[in-house]
């Protein structure tokens, strides 16, 4: 009798290694850790460790699959994508290399008041000066009345179980 195979366990796509570390997750909320123009964070962590394991040379053998792996035809554009997400240049909403909404004042505006969250802010939730779109608006709003509900502890392990863009 042939030994059965036991199937490696995989973790779990809402792992803890999704879990945001709290000075990346952004004063207005969003998860800095998984957005991909983060160079702190996961998504170009994973794109590096894809790009390291094709390594340079994997155009001669996409040329070669694609006579049967048409989606091959395509990995120029994917190895574009790829090297675009394996090198960020934010370093999150707090850093000195923040290339998020040049509009936004959230950032600024919390340092200088020298708290972490707006929602610890006596102007939340009527502020008028975050530089915020509409868009954007609801969800620094929302995202600050449950962080302030829940904790920001909790808040993180929420994060880490939908998707970064939903
Ligand atoms: S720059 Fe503004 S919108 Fe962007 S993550 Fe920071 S606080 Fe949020
Ligand atoms: S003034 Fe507005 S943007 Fe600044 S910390 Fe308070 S709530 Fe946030």
């Amino acid at each position: 009798m042939s030994p059965q195979k036991t199937p490696t366990p995989k973790p779990p796509l809402n792992s803890k290694a999704n879990l945001a570390p709290r000075p990346l997750v952004a004063p207005c909320g969003l998860d800095c850790f998984r957005c991909l123009g983060c160079s702190e964070g996961n998504v170009a962590d994973h794109a590096q460790a894809i790009a390291e394991v094709m390594g340079d040379n994997f155009q001669i053998y996409a040329n070669r699959l694609k006579t049967f792996n048409p989606a091959m035809k395509e990995y120029s554009s994917f190895r574009t994508l790829l090297d675009s997400l394996a090198k960020p240049s934010c370093g999150g909403c707090r850093s000195k290399t923040r290339t998020c909404l040049p509009s936004c004042k959230v950032s600024e505006c919390v340092c200088e008041k020298n708290i972490e969250f707006c929602f610890e802010c006596d102007n939340f939730p009527d502020c008028e000066s975050t530089g915020l779109p509409e868009s954007l608006l609801e969800r620094w709003k929302n995202n600050n009345i449950l962080m302030k509900e829940i904790g920001v502890d909790k808040y993180i392990e929420g994060l880490a179980e939908r998707p970064r863009y939903p």
